[in-house]
Order: structure tokens, then C-alpha cells, then sequence
């Protein structure tokens, strides 16, 4: 009887050899255009505890009531519950308070990996994804979300997806405005709580301001008599998102304000933004972020704003690909790995000396891609494997070239097998093997 064979669990993907180097192309790109911005890359545990999240994120919202994979310690000093890390915000607020790292400084850093959330899996939301984010600590005033979102245009602009995504952009005022916001929202909407839809019901009780967020059309319709968030917000807090979006008009960067925008996490205060696509269907935000003022006393620090974004590379690598399609190839192509080299293995014997040049030829020329055959077989066999590969040149080192010392090269494409033969082989001396290699695949030497 065979034994089963196992399949990813759901929502969890593979990425395969194939598919690969989009992930490689898009994350690349995003990088190298927040290189420019001297943020520092930090690293965080996948796993923390419940408790964290429980308080970075809120109770009351969908990622602590609904989507967290958590499980028991199996380590007695622990408080009792893990949780597989949904975001990233609370994780770095953990780490650099721990550390002490946030007080009486500021703290510019970017994370990058997988995220947990146990959500219904469909086309671009899935149980693990990959998310880059970014956050700034000690920072009050607006040109840090200006930067932060001038770091996101530029990498969209990086990926050539810039023109298919829009900035929204709202702002909940200082906490005292969100807690009046909330207060004022409660009262009107209590009338209608038999009318609305299950999920805002509860809500009513917990998260209001979610309410605002409700797909159901009923929730809609009362929702836009409800009163308005803006009319709640604080001089000074207009003031600073007056002066963001001054900021943000003299960058060029176009904005949409959405004033039902209110993000599903508690931890924002003034500004929250996203950046959406509608060429993704129904999981159209490619990235999030803004101000969280309020979080790092709310995890036991000393009061410092806060502000970040996170991007959902999951999204943008869809994003890229429907934008771009097969048109792209190209630049994805230098990331495909190919093969340029096979080094064939005529003699069982030679396998050693096989594997050394290798490696002295890969040294001499770092950019070669060389693949030494390691199967065993005839010699018929392994230039049908070189020829499979793609490889440009077939070398072959049997017991005739180790007592000469040489090799034969043969070419497998291309000109050279033009008139066939012997015309496209050559004996080359292994100590000029490399410089053969450089001026055959013109590629340029180490040294
Ligand atoms: P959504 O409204 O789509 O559930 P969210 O508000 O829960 O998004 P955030 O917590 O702001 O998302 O995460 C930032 C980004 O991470 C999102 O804009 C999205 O691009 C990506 N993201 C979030 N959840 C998922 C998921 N389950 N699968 C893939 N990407 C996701
Ligand atoms: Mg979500």
C-alpha cells in the first residue's frame, strides 16, 4: 500500500522555482528604493506572546477576535498562550522598548516576513503572506508620514505600478477626538442596531468605528446619516493633517481623503492611509499604515509617537504581474538562474577533481552559473542532461583531459553548432579554462 502524500495546509502556498523570481524582482525593488532612505532593517520572532497582540492590536478587532493562530506554552514560565505573529507594529514596539531603544531617541526601521492571520483564503488573502513594513519612533509631526509615504510611492514607482494604485488618506483625530467620534457614533447608531448586519451588532458593543467599514448595504445606507468623524477632530489635530497634505501636495503625490477610512486596528490616532488597487478584485489594498501615537504606553513605555506602514507583498507580486503580465519577462529573466555551464563528468574517477574546478572556475568568475553533473551515467546521458539545462558550454573532463590537464568545451547553441562536427569543441588547458570561459560567455573576470 502506497503512503499518502501530504498537500499544503489551507492557505499556506508555495512559491515555487518558477515563480520565484517575481517575488525576488518585487521585494528587490522594494528595498532598494527604501535603501535610499537609511531606515535599519530589524529582525523579529515570528512567535510572541498572546498577551502582545491581545493589547498592540485590541481586543475588539478582527485580528485578536478572529484570525489568531495561538496555542499553549509548552514552556511553564511562560504566561500560558503563543501566538504566530499576525503584524508587525506590535512585535517592533515590543523590541525596541525591551531594549531601550525608544526613549529620548528616535528609531527609523523597516522588517520584512511572514505574517499569520486564520482567515477564509481566497485570490490575494491567505493565512501566511509576506508583508515589508516600515516605522518611525519620536517623531511627532507630519513630514513623518510624508516620508513614509513617499517611501511607498517610490518603491511602487520602483515596480512601475504606481499608476495603478491610489492613496487614500483620513485622519481619527487625536484619541480624545476617536473617543468622542466613538461616543457620538454609539448614540446614533443604537436605534438601528436590530437592522444592522450580525458582525457590525457586535461591534456596536466593542469596535464601533468598524461599523464604518460594513460591506452590508443595509449598514451602509444608515451609516451615511451617521456623523461624520472630521466634525470631531481637534484644531490641532486638522492642523496636522492640513500640513501632511501640504507636505504631500508639494511632493507631487496625489491623494484621495476617505473619510470612512478608519483601519481595523485600535492602535491609530491622526493620520491612517492606504494605498489601493482595483485591479485585484475584492482584496484591493496593496499597503496600510499611519500615526500610532498612543501604542507604546499602551505597552508599557514612556509616551512616544509612532508612525508606520506595512505592504502586503502577497498583493503587489499579483499587482506586478497583472500589471506587467508576460511584457516583463525580460527583467525577471536575469533572475531566473539559468545554467550557462555543464560540466560533464566522463570517468567516475575524475568526479573530484570535477567538483574542484568547479569551484576554482566559479571563484575566478563570480556572476558564472556552472552546474557540475553529479549523477553518475554515461557520458551520452549527461550532454542530453547539458543540453536540457540550457547551458550555453558543455565541458568534459574524462581520463584522457585529467592526464593532459585540459578539458573539452563544447558549444551547444547557437553559431557554433553551425557546420557541426568538431567545429563548436575545443581543448582548452584547465589553467586557461577560466579566461576561455570569460571571453566565450563574455564575463568579466574577478581579478
Ligand atoms: P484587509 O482589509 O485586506 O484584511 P488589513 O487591514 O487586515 O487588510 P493590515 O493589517 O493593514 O491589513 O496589513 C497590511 C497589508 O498586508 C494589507 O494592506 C494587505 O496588503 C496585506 N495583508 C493583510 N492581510 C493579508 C492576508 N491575509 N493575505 C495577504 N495579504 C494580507
Ligand atoms: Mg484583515
Amino acid at each position: 500500500m502506497s503512503q499518502k502524500s501530504f498537500q499544503t495546509l489551507r492557505g499556506m502556498r508555495d512559491v515555487l522555482p518558477q515563480d520565484a523570481p517575481r517575488w525576488q524582482h518585487v521585494e528587490g525593488a522594494v528595498l532598494a528604493a527604501f535603501g535610499g532612505y537609511a531606515y535599519e532593517e530589524i529582525r523579529l520572532p515570528l512567535l510572541e506572546d498572546t498577551a502582545l497582540f491581545k493589547r498592540g492590536v485590541g481586543e475588539a478587532t478582527d485580528i485578536v477576535e478572529k484570525e489568531m493562530f495561538s496555542f499553549a506554552s509548552r514552556d511553564d514560565k511562560d504566561d500560558g498562550s503563543l501566538t504566530l505573529r499576525p503584524e508587525g507594529t506590535a512585535s517592533c514596539v515590543r523590541s525596541l522598548q525591551q531594549h531601550g531603544l525608544l526613549y529620548n531617541q528616535t528609531q527609523r526601521v523597516w522588517y520584512r516576513g511572514p505574517m499569520f492571520r486564520y482567515e477564509r483564503p481566497q485570490k490575494g488573502r491567505y493565512r501566511q503572506f509576506e508583508q515589508i513594513g516600515a516605522e518611525v519612533f519620536g517623531i511627532a509631526g507630519p513630514a513623518v508620514e510624508a516620508e513614509l509615504i513617499m517611501m511607498t510611492a517610490e518603491a511602487f514607482e520602483a515596480l512601475g505600478i504606481l499608476s495603478s494604485v491610489e492613496l487614500q488618506l483620513n485622519t481619527l483625530g487625536s484619541g480624545g477626538a476617536r473617543r468622542a467620534y466613538r461616543d457620538a457614533l454609539v448614540s446614533y447608531l443604537t436605534p438601528f442596531a436590530a437592522e444592522l448586519d450580525p458582525d457590525s451588532q457586535r461591534r456596536l458593543e466593542t469596535n464601533p468605528l468598524r461599523i464604518l467599514d460594513s460591506k452590508s448595504a443595509r449598514t451602509q445606507e444608515i451609516v451615511r446619516s451617521a456623523p461624520q468623524l472630521p466634525d470631531f477632530v481637534d484644531d490641532e489635530a486638522k492642523k496636522h493633517f492640513d500640513d501632511l497634505q501640504q507636505l504631500l501636495t508639494d511632493l507631487n503625490i496625489a491623494y484621495q481623503l476617505n473619510s470612512s477610512l478608519v483601519r481595523g486596528l485600535d492602535y491609530y490616532t491622526h493620520t491612517v492611509f492606504e494605498w489601493v488597487t482595483s485591479a485585484l478584485g475584492a482584496q484591493g489594498t496593496v499597503c496600510g499604515g499611519g500615526r500610532y501615537d498612543l501604542l507604546v504606553e499602551l505597552l508599557g513605555g514612556k509616551p512616544t509617537p509612532g508612525a508606520g506602514f506595512a505592504m502586503g507583498v502577497d498583493r503587489l507580486v499579483l499587482l506586478h504581474e497583472a500589471v506587467h503580465g508576460a511584457q516583463d519577462d525580460e527583467a525577471l529573466d536575469g533572475l531566473r538562474a539559468p545554467v550557462e555551464v555543464y560540466l560533464a563528468v566522463a570517468d567516475e574517477s575524475a568526479q573530484g577533481v570535477c567538483l574542484q574546478l568547479a569551484n576554482d572556475l566559479r571563484r575566478a568568475l563570480p556572476d558564472l552559473r556552472l552546474r557540475t553533473h553529479i549523477s553518475g551515467g554515461k557520458l551520452k546521458a549527461q550532454m542530453k542532461k547539458a543540453d536540457a539545462s540550457g547551458a550555453e558550454l558543455a565541458l568534459i573532463v574524462g581520463a584522457q583531459e585529467m592526464a593532459d590537464g585540459s578539458v573539452t568545451c563544447k558549444h551547444l547553441r547557437g553559431q557554433a553548432l553551425v557546420g557541426a562536427g568538431d567545429a563548436g569543441q575545443h581543448t582548452v588547458p584547465m589553467t586557461e579554462l577560466a579566461a576561455y570561459l570569460a571571453r566565450s560567455l563574455a564575463k568579466s573576470l574577478a581579478h
